[in-house]
């Protein structure tokens, strides 16, 4: 099982890959929220993920 392997999120500075260093469910308001690292110059920024919610619970026809 590979869930646990985030997809990667850009550094806003360099454009680099980062790693998560802390995350925390915030489940008040139903999010998640991470801090990163970036692997090249170190920067420290925070990201959120939440779920989107979808017109009517069903799939879009393609
Ligand atoms: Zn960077």
């Amino acid at each position: 099982m590979s869930l646990l392997k985030l997809p990667n999120f850009p550094c806003p500075k360099c454009y680099d890959r980062t790693g998560v260093i802390d995350s925390r469910p915030k489940f008040e308001q139903r999010l998640v929220w991470r801090r990163r690292r970036c692997v090249a110059c170190r920067f420290t920024f925070t990201t959120t993920e939440k779920a989107v919610e979808e017109k009517g619970g069903k799939s879009v026809r393609a």
